[in-house]
């Protein structure tokens, strides 16, 4: 039976808005819906296609404002985060219109004939969203999906649907076939799941927790479903003695307290080399008490509250360890927890192993290249990281070195739609973003034609 829940603002703990959670029928309905627009959809002109994203994409340009507004109040994203993931969403559109004109085959050279391949859709892709980065993460699914020719029923998270369903009328607005893009919020035990079992269903796009990333793996093997997962990490701040060390330090609080630390790229584990401990900690103290973590609608803002209670309880078990300093944070109402750096005893402490997803930070140092390196990749995760060293020799063998899908050298850049994203071990399993993810959401055909 549907029923359906209040959303609540983090920032002041009110409710914003009573959202349906769609059931098990009203989900099947959908995504019949999508299967039936699918057969249309494929067979629109590369050309429609490419004219109907840029359209979608200057929808949401149009509407940058509102959205921005609706992330600000539904999960406390910073004014000026929101507004760049709502221009995210317009870009990620832009950068996948050109695909559809550009989908290229082989010509194969073989005896008897011609061969030729072809990149299918696959049909219905099944995209489910966490409440992180409600909008960008929606994007990166969705616009490569419509891009290569599928219909997509999406899942946001239920803390954070808002912007989610919104992004589904103005793909409408823009002139989207209905059918094409669907939001169905509604949990994930029922809605995601059944992207996972529905055999109409032919990929599932997922991010979120390693743990749930492992049950929709296993859920997939039934019917040998397509999945991309894009799950948790637990990424290394490298810093080498040579570094510009007051750079790195100052680049260091928003490389993991961004989000209020709620990413899964965020820099949470800092390894500083021991010669330069002492000046990267006084500089580093200096910019921590200087993050702004406040009311997020303030065009100041770096940082707003965590998502929910559930999490500042998670987050809080985590500070039992030995803290260095913190930063500043409101009082409640709403889930606020000041920005915090740990120095756990070694590299087995929880702090030091486990993904908090929260504004806390721990710090060890390592003597040399060899040992930064071996614990560095001493994690199960394997996602995102930065290196900070002025030797370009040490910075391409670090690189190489680390076991992560998306490492930047002096910058603490992760994510952009321009480069393939995506992680190592337990971080996930496949690509998304970049020039190839389009492929991810074809099956890719070979049919020979004989010359006799
Ligand atoms: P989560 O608990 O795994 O949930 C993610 C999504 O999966 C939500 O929409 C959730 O729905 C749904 N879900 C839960 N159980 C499911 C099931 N059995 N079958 C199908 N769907 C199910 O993750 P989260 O707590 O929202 O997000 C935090 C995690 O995401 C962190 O670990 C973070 O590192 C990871 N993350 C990874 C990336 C990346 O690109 N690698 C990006 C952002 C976040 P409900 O809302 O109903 O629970
Ligand atoms: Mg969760």
């Amino acid at each position: 039976m549907s029923t359906s829940y209040d959303v609540i603002n983090p920032a002041t703990e009110q409710i914003v808005k009573n959202v349906p959670h769609l059931d098990l029928e009203q989900t099947d309905a959908i995504i019949a819906k999508a299967a039936k627009a699918f057969e249309t959809w494929k067979n629109v002109t590369p050309g429609e296609r490419a004219r109907l994203l840029r359209a979608f994409s200057q929808v949401v340009t149009d509407h940058r404002e509102e959205l921005a507004q609706l992330e600000i109040t539904n999960a406390g994203h910073t004014r000026g985060n929101a507004l760049w993931e709502a221009d995210n969403v317009a870009n990620t559109l832009m950068y996948y219109s050109a695909a559809p004109e550009r989908l290229f085959g082989k010509q194969i050279p073989v005896p008897g004939g011609i061969d030729i391949t072809f990149k299918e859709p696959l049909g219905v892709v099944g995209i489910i969203v966490p409440w992180n980065f409600p909008m960008p993460i929606a994007g990166w699914g969705f616009a490569p999906a419509l891009a290569a020719g599928n219909t997509v029923v999406l899942k946001p998270a239920e803390y954070t649907p808002l912007t989610a369903i919104r992004l589904g009328e103005l793909a409408l607005l823009a002139g989207i076939p209905e059918g094409v893009l669907n939001i169905l919020p509604g949990k994930g035990s029922v809605v995601g799941n059944r992207f996972v079992t529905h055999p109409l269903v032919r990929k599932v796009g997922f991010t979120g927790s390693t743990e749930v990333g492992k049950q929709i793996m296993a859920g997939c093997a039934d019917q040998v479903k397509r999945v991309t997962l894009e799950l948790g990490g637990k990424s290394a701040n490298i810093i080498f003695a040579d570094a510009d060390i007051e750079k790195a330090a100052a680049g260091a609080p928003g490389a993991v307290f961004d989000n209020a630390g709620q990413d899964c790229c965020a820099r949470s584990r800092i390894l500083v080399q021991k010669s330069a401990f002492d000046k990267f900690m006084e500089h580093f103290e200096v910019a921590v008490k200087k993050f702004r973590c406040e009311d997020p609608n303030l065009a100041t803002a770096e940082m707003g509250p965590l998502i929910s209670k559930k999490q500042f309880d998670v987050v809080e078990s985590y500070l039992d360890e030995k803290i260095a300093f913190q930063g500043s944070a409101p009082s409640g109402p709403g889930y606020w927890m000041p920005p915090t750096v740990l120095l756990p005893k070694n590299a087995q402490a929880k702090s030091w192993r486990e993904e908090i997803f929260g504004p806390v930070v721990s710090i060890l140092t390592f003597e040399d290249e060899a040992e930064g390196i071996k614990m560095a990749n001493d994690s199960e995760y394997g996602l995102s990281g930065s290196i900070w060293t002025r030797d370009v020799g040490k910075a391409l063998r670090v690189s190489r070195a680390i076991e992560s899908g998306a490492l930047s050298v002096n910058s603490n850049s992760s994510v952009r739609f321009w480069t393939p994203f995506g992680g190592f071990k337990q971080s996930g399993l496949g690509r998304g973003l970049g020039p190839d993810a389009v492929d991810s959401y074809t099956e890719l055909k070979n049919v020979f034609i004989s010359n006799d």
